[in-house]
């Protein structure tokens, strides 16, 4: 085992933007190095990414493993797959972090099972254990307690969540090492024919989120929640009832099962606050809850508590916010 050395963490991209998720593992990352004294690189796969590149050394990386073709250039799992796993046998990171995004949830257990190690998935919290090993940290049991797990092969893998990792401030004087790679091409049973935006909404970089839960009593109402979010600025989560439901896409819903936000403002009307609701939104700035309930858990996380019906206070908010904008 102590043949593996060093971090390594998936820089993901698309159309030739990095993901801020890359930047967040950079910054813990960084971290985990600092304290183990060991080097923090990133794997880059992609085509023509220019400067773009240059992001991962401001955000951390100390040294950039880029592998530039054009079939690289869009997601291709299995030639991913395949070049991501020639790195890591050659390299030999102890420790190869992947974002939990859909990409990332693709990718990194077939990485995992290709070189025959363990992968902790989603994780929420990583921690240096004894001996350096990495502690691995994720919701267990519908969310109710946290496990902490170790990996004892190696590399220790794990994909980690977006938005549950702080990343570095970008410091453009931040330099490192680019290594360059000849990608090997295998053959794909991917082909693109043309390429159309899926659209929707991303709420995990809204500044300004309005979530609206089981105290709405039908799905049309939601359009209460959608006023409210227009007149802020922000965009609609919900729970996952909600979803459930069929009243919204998966998309919007906020938790432990769906997407973590962390905006500047978080509105939460009719949402009791259960613990797998919390795990997705308790981290934003500034909460605001609005519960008929007094005793609704969602007050203990909140920064400011409206006690009363929903339907009342979420036009007249909705009402005051136009005002003012
Ligand atoms: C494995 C697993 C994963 C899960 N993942 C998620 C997840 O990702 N996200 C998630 O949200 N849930 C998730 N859940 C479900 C979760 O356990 C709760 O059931 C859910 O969060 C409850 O949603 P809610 O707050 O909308 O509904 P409720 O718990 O029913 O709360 C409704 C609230 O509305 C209030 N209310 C009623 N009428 C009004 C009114 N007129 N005005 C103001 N307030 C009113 C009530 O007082 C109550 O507090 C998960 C569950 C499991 C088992």
């Amino acid at each position: 085992m102590s043949e593996y050395k060093g971090l390594m963490v998936f820089a993901e991209q698309h159309e030739g933007r990095i993901h801020p998720v890359s930047y967040e593992l950079l910054g813990k990352g960084t971290e985990i190095a600092q304290k183990l004294g060991i080097e923090v690189s990133s794997v880059l796969l992609g085509s023509e990414m220019g400067d773009e590149i240059n992001e991962l050394f401001y955000y951390g990386a100390e040294k950039v493993y880029y592998f530039d073709n054009p079939v690289l250039a869009d997601f291709d799992l299995l030639n991913y797959k395949h070049n991501l796993v020639r790195l890591v046998n050659e390299v030999k990171p102890e420790t190869v972090l992947v974002g939990a995004t859909h990409l990332g949830r693709s990718l990194g257990p077939r990485v995992a099972c290709a070189l025959a190690t363990g992968l902790t998935a989603d994780c929420t919290a990583l921690e240096v254990g004894d001996e350096g090993n990495l502690i691995q940290i994720r919701p267990a049991f519908s969310g109710n307690i946290f496990a902490h797990i170790r990996t004892t092969t190696r590399p220790q893998m794990a994909t980690v969540r977006y938005k549950v990792m702080q990343k570095l401030d970008r410091d453009a004087s931040r330099t490192g090492e680019i290594v360059r790679k000849d990608a090997d091409i295998i053959d794909s049973v991917l082909k693109i024919v043309s390429k159309e935006s899926a659209g929707g909404v991303n709420i995990a970089e809204a500044d300004v989120v309005v979530c609206g839960g089981r105290g709405l009593k039908c799905a049309a109402d939601f359009a209460l929640m959608e006023e409210l979010a227009a007149a802020l600025g922000g965009v609609v989560g919900c729970t996952r009832p909600i979803v459930d439901d069929g009243w919204i896409s998966k998309q919007h819903q906020v938790g432990f099962s769906g997407n973590t936000v962390k905006p500047r403002l978080y509105v939460a009307a009719g949402v009791s606050g259960s613990p797998q609701h919390l795990a997705g939104m308790r981290d934003s700035d500034v909460i605001l809850a609005i519960n008929a309930d007094p005793s609704a858990p969602i007050f203990k996380v909140a920064d400011y508590g409206i006690v009363g019906d929903l339907y009342e206070v979420i036009p007249r908010l909705a009402a005051e916010a136009r005002q003012r904008s």
